[in-house]
């Protein structure tokens, strides 16, 4: 018996209903989507799931390794920032995310580049952003898709960089102001590399000649890594792991083709990956498994009118 298959969905000129469930990244630079969630977002994206995807800058201050386009570079034409939005779209196709916005718009804000460089003093650098003017932009993105879930950085953004740590900032703010408005998602994540996947990495490529733990004896001394006990939710997606390695070709400036990534998958095949963990920040830790009872779905425990009325969009999304 199958039920709902018969005739195309009702549509209503001019205004589209979002799916019940709804997911919303932010994102420091175009590629950190692909790195760190894009199996997720394939994952989600393949249920049928609306996801939205929110990248605070254009990465202008990348390292180019694409040879002939060099001269993009910010030292030289600058046009490097342009360029990354063509690879981003890309990106999104391979991922299936149709829903891709930049925070205030595209060049609103400009990649800082590391930490302590003058790029950070930039007059549009993100690092440099004022936190609530920042955080309006992506208020305006939860007004309008009303997620459950958001997925950013821990307060270290990951690894440090300041961008990373500012788009932290920025969601967390963002989340705030939208409680204050009675619309909070039910549930932020921040990304997360479990301790023992580091420690069976460190393991796995010390004889390797590709190794990029070399210099490294202890997990430890890694800028990031998380005790299993404080994971929240493991995403198996490695059915996704495909889509999320063509995201990651998509951003060839940023990515070598040659890179220990993808030598890693194809050595380790699907898990390394399509899986990908993450820590819950606020909100209620859903049903799990396994001895810390992590989640496999984002969604566990959400109930998918957790906001209190399905939202409603303007036709446009991108
Ligand atoms: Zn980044």
């Amino acid at each position: 018996m199958t039920a709902g298959g018969a005739g195309p969905p009702v549509r209503v000129t001019g205004v589209t209903t979002l799916p019940d469930r709804r997911l919303l990244l932010v994102h420091a630079h175009p590629d950190d989507e692909s790195i760190g969630t894009g199996a997720t977002m394939a994952h989600y994206a393949a249920a049928g799931a609306h996801v939205t995807l929110v990248t605070c800058t254009l990465g202008e201050e990348g390292e180019i390794h694409v040879p002939e386009l060099a001269g993009l570079a910010a030292a030289e034409a600058d046009q490097l920032g342009g360029y990354r939005i063509a690879e981003l779209a890309s990106a999104c196709a391979a991922l299936g995310v149709t829903d891709h916005r930049f925070l205030g718009g595209a060049g609103r804000y400009r990649d800082s580049g590391m930490m302590g460089m003058a790029t950070n003093d930039h007059p549009r650098a993100f690092w440099r952003a004022g936190l609530d003017a920042a955080a309006g932009h992506l208020l305006q993105v939860i007004r309008e898709v009303r997620p459950q879930v958001v997925i950013t950085y821990d307060p270290n953004g990951f690894y440090g960089h300041p961008d990373h740590i500012q788009a932290h900032r920025v969601a967390m703010r963002g989340v705030e102001l939208a409680a204050a408005e009675g619309i909070a998602p039910a549930k932020v994540y921040w990304t997360a590399m479990p301790r023992s996947v580091l420690d069976a990495g460190l393991e796995a490529f010390s004889e390797s000649s590709d190794n990029p733990f070399a210099g490294i004896s202890d997990v430890a001394e890694l800028p990031f890594g998380t005790p299993d006990a404080q994971i929240a939710a493991r995403i198996d997606a490695t059915d996704q792991h495909a889509a999320k390695e063509a995201a990651m070709r998509a951003h060839a400036t940023q990515i070598p083709a040659n890179s220990w990534l993808y030598s890693i998958a194809g050595n380790f095949g699907a898990e390394f990956m399509g899986v990908e963990y993450f820590t819950l920040a606020v909100g209620e830790k859903g049903p799990g498994n396994g001895p810390y009872g992590w989640e496999d779905d984002l969604f566990a425990g959400v109930s998918p009118d957790a906001a209190d009325r399905a939202p409603v969009a303007a036709a446009g999304l991108r």
